[in-house]
């Protein structure tokens, strides 16, 4: 039995998480990982595995270009030392005769293609791997042993098999037999010779892998890609051959998408798009229970396409290695802890490996046996005279399938060698060309969400005029393929049936047929947009001619990212790796008038101390793209849905006057019928994905179904929360009738509608306090009862209305800490909504805390929009009621100031008391100061609207 042996690296800070100021929050020692909670330090959990790289900080770039340990004392990890360990492993069992497997697991962006394949001379486990096999295998020439190695490169997408070495588009078929377990069929199996024609494989593969995925932008992080490499010796004297297959497999990124209660999206299981990484999950947590003892569990290996072809690495005849790659940032928490509890997990599956040892003789003759069988078989079918044809099909592909492998089998290496050889000549040519046009002509390169892919394609500029579109219909043509379709209306419509409203004319396009032309003249090189296509230039959008300038920024359509390289004459030996995707983006918000300066007045310091008010950036320039191109597809499926991305809780605050979390939130319109949602970012993401799919399925040409349950743009229509408002608590432990007037705001701080209501302190009975019951001294209200109305009067010039008369409002609230939501009756069709709410409410015993939170806590009330087909808001109503009929408040304190026997660092705590007393009261005061001025603005517009009332 041996274990999985799993690996944990922690990577270096992205550039985004060094502009946000991150904090890291991994300590590492030894094979000990230790990560400790942002919010709470002391919240910290430690992990052991087999082994753990530190490659965080303590590094220098070398004169090669590699990043190496920055001195004797550094303990940082390079790939050499990744490679040392987990590289020579895989060697050492492949030459021993044992399958063996790799696995790279962690977030999108975490280090896992850093790790197994790298990034230019910082070559990862994968390249390092090769090259060593090749070096071995120099060094141990014998007259009667062959060494024979084949490569292949796979990719998983949404349970699709594609083949990243073979020049046909489509997939492969996953196939199972009693022998061989599941293999796919047909994979193009590369004899190589030497590790440079690896490597020159593995950027044929990732260039593919690029073409495919700038269709849909995010796909790559989504793929599994599977590289094989078969290494055989074959012993000539005694016919016989040990084998193995060194399985590096770099999985799609692990994030998870939060599905909580009210997250969970109805549509969450609807893809198949994540089944192969949950698959992987649930097979993974079955394997671990088995070998903690649980008895015969069943293990899913058949619900995914990525299980089936690693079912032999997990619990099977293979040694097993996984690298788990995190990111120690702050913002990372909770994914990089949960990387870190998977891989605790899958340290305890168990493997049996065994040496593949085979006589070639023997398996050329059961072979042979086994086709004659066949073929007794099918001539005893046909004897028969039953019709019996599917049958027959089955076994006569059997049959071909093993003549293939006999054929196979005898097919000498040398044979199979010199076949190779000649496509290799193919690609060399096709390399030294592409060589040659970079040292002659400017172009376009290609950038990627996954910096992986970019890179990869180049579109060179050369003299004249070049169009820029789908077409490749013009002599000199840049084809770049984006989302976007092209297409007649009467294809369009066998394909989409059931369309509600086809809007005649031609389709919105992303890239457009002819969507700009490039001029070279006299090496001066400048782009001019076509028509209404969109084209981005340095984050600006553009509608007339331009010059380009080396290393200017392209977007083109919804989301094609190049970079513009000059001649050669006006390079400079950059590092073009600065301008990734990432920039694009961020360069593209700020313009937009979103950035780190206009989200920095939250922040504390210069620091921005509020690391959600970064995450909340980070989710928006990631976000922004995604939101672009739904719109481009909802437009393309001739949806009626609009998305808009915005920032949720901008402006709003706790009842203390706290700043809620900020997060990002996308508002989904219907343009015909004006209905309005707003999804979160993990709905919206969701959502996406789905949405890419049903894209997807539409461009194969395959009907689309109208069925609403698997629609990612259908939702039942819900109530949409339009604002806060605040009413201070203070003026009722005066036992004073507060009169107010405030603005509900949005999440953007802007007004939503007027809010008039009343907070009266009242007898038992509902009878209003007189201004001889005013209390000097708030304290004496300790030990007694207090009995109050909240009124409801007037909701005005109410925003939500004035859009669509159609719809409706309902207001919430909370009292004190009570846990249910109270609520208006719902006002439908007016700007100006009379509302006539009373709740009355007592508190029987007045505490020294009630006070406190009184004193220093507002009532918030939320506006929520009602419209057409929603159902309007029921609240829980099952509440303590006195005889009167009021509702009763039994108040209990916040934990923090009542657990006095808890806290043993009593002095601290008391320090920080008083720093916080302090800092309630400046709050108070400031407060206060705003009150009055928010009461003279309220009086100061009563006075203009009386003014101008008379003028009229
Ligand atoms: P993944 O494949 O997990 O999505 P990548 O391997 O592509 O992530 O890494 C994302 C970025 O982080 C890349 O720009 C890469 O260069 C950088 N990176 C990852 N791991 C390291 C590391 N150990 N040291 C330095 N940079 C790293
Ligand atoms: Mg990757």
């Amino acid at each position: 039995m041996d274990s999985v042996r799993v690996a944990v690296r922690v990577r270096a800070f992205n550039q985004t998480e060094k502009d946000a100021g991150c904090v890291c929050i991994i300590s590492l020692a030894l094979n000990r990982i230790t990560i400790w909670d942002p919010r709470n330090r002391r919240n910290t959990k430690t992990f052991t595995f087999d082994l753990a790289y530190w490659s965080h900080s303590g590094f220098v770039r070398n004169e090669e270009g590699i990043l190496i340990p920055d001195g004797p004392t550094s303990k940082y990890a390079d790939q050499r030392k990744v490679f040392n360990d987990l590289g020579q492993e895989l060697l050492s069992n492949a030459w021993q005769g044992y399958n063996t497997t790799l696995l790279a697991y962690g977030q999108t962006g975490s280090g896992k293609s850093y790790s197994m394949i790298g990034y230019g001379p910082d070559k990862g486990i994968i390249p390092l791997t090769c090259d060593e096999l090749f070096k071995t295998i120099k060094q141990n020439q014998e007259a009667d042993k062959q060494f024979q190695i084949y490569f292949s490169m796979l990719e998983i997408y949404n349970e699709k098999v594609i083949d990243l070495l073979s020049k046909h588009p489509g997939g492969l078929r996953v196939r199972e037999n009693s022998q061989r377990g599941f293999y796919v069929e047909d994979v193009k199996l590369v004899p190589c010779e030497n590790y440079n024609q690896i490597e020159q494989l593995m950027e044929e593969g990732t260039r593919k892998r690029t073409i495919a995925s700038t269709n849909i932008n995010v796909t790559s992080s989504r793929s599994h890609m599977i590289i094989t490499v078969q290494f055989k010796q074959v012993f000539l004297k005694d016919h016989l051959t040990k084998q193995s297959n060194i399985n590096l497999v770099d999985l799609a990124g692990s994030e998870r998408q939060k599905t909580s209660g009210s997250e969970g999206d109805r549509l969450r299981e609807g893809t198949a798009i994540n089944l192969s990484l949950t698959t992987l999950g649930n097979v993974i947590s079955a394997l671990a229970e088995i070998a903690m003892g649980k008895r015969m569990l069943h293990v899913p290996y058949r619900n995914s396409t990525l299980t089936k072809l690693l079912q032999p690495a997990l619990g099977g005849n293979s040694k097993t290695l996984m690298i788990a790659t995190v990111s120690p940032a702050d913002i990372c928490y909770e994914e990089t802890l949960s990387t870190l509890r998977y891989t605790e997990r899958t340290k305890n599956i168990q493997n049996k490996a065994v040496i593949n040892e085979n006589a070639t003789e023997r398996l050329v003759q059961e072979l042979k046996a086994e086709n004659a069988k066949l073929q007794l078989k099918i001539t005893k079918i046909r004897n028969s005279g039953k019709r019996v044809e599917e049958e027959t099909a089955e076994l006569r592909r059997l049959l071909a399938g093993n003549e293939l492998l006999l054929v196979e089998i005898q097919t000498s290496w040398e044979q199979r060698l010199e076949k190779a050889q000649k496509e290799w000549k193919h690609q060399f040519v096709n390399l030294m060309q592409e060589r040659f046009m970079i040292q002659m002509f400017p172009y376009l390169s290609n950038v990627n969400v996954d910096p992986q892919l970019t890179a990869f394609v180049r579109h060179f500029i050369q003299d004249g005029e070049s169009v820029v579109g789908q077409s490749g219909n013009f002599p000199q043509a840049i084809i770049i393929r984006g989302l976007g379709y092209v297409e007649t209306e009467t294809n369009f419509f066998k394909k989409y049936r059931g369309v509600v409203g086809m809007p005649s004319g031609s389709f919105s396009k992303n890239i457009a047929e002819k969507h700009a032309t490039i001029t070279n003249q006299n090496s001066k090189v400048s782009l001019e947009p076509h028509g209404q296509a969109r084209v981005i230039l340095n984050g600006v959008l553009i509608h007339t001619k331009v010059k380009l300038a080396h290393l200017d920024r392209l977007i083109l359509g919804s989301n094609s990212t190049y970079l513009y390289v000059g001649y050669p004459s006006e390079r400079n030996n950059e590092d073009l790796s600065k301008y990734d995707y990432d920039f694009f983006q961020s360069e593209l918000a700020k313009v937009e008038g979103f950035d780190r300066e206009a989200l920095g007045h939250m922040g504390r310091n210069n620091r921005s101390v509020d690391p959600s008010v970064l995450a909340v950036l980070y989710d928006y320039i990631r976000v922004k793209p995604m939101v672009v191109e739904a719109n481009q597809i909802s437009g393309d499926l001739h949806k009626d849905f609009s998305f808009d991305l915005e920032v949720k809780n901008l402006a709003l605050t706790d009842s203390r006057g706290s700043d809620l979390t900020k997060e990002v939130m996308v508002k989904v319109t219907n343009k015909v019928t004006d209905q309005i949602w707003v999804w979160s970012k993990a709905k919206f993401v969701n959502r996406k994905f789905i949405m890419e799919d049903v894209y997807q399925r539409f461009v194969d040409g395959q009907n689309i179904s109208e069925d609403r349950e698997n629609d990612p743009f259908w939702d039942p229509i819900e109530a949409v929360h339009l604002g806060s408002a605040y009413v201070w608590l203070q003026s009722l432990s005066y036992c004073i009738v507060l009169e107010e007037h405030v603005e509900f705001r949005n999440s953007q701080g802007k007004e939503e509608a007027i809010l008039q209501m009343n907070l009266v302190p009242c007898n038992p009975s509902g009878q209003p306090l007189g201004e001889k019951e005013i209390l000097i001294d708030p304290t004496e209200l300790v030990g007694h009862r207090l009995d109050f109305q909240v009124q409801i009067t007037r909701c005005l010039g109410i925003k939500w209305l004035k859009e669509n008369i159609k719809r409706g409002i309902q207001i919430s609230y909370r009292v004190l800490n009570h846990p249910y939501l109270f609520h208006s009756e719902p006002v439908w069709n007016t700007v100006n909504a009379k509302v006539d709410h009373t709740m009355q409410f007592a508190v029987k015993c007045v505490s020294q805390e009630l006070l406190n939170y009184l004193q220093n806590h507002a009532l918030v009330l939320d506006l929520w929009g009602l419209q057409e087909g929603c159902e309007e808001m029921v609240f829980p109503g099952n509440f303590e009621v006195t005889d009167k009929g009021s509702i009763i408040i039994d108040y209990v304190g916040s934990q923090l100031l009542s657990n006095k026997d808890e806290d043993k660092g009593d002095e601290q705590f008391s320090e920080l008391y008083i720093k916080l007393s302090k800092l309630e009261q400046e709050t108070d005061l400031l407060r206060n100061i705003n009150r009055t001025l928010r009461n003279d603005n309220v009086m100061l517009q009563t006075a203009i609207n009386k003014m101008s009332d008379g003028r009229e």
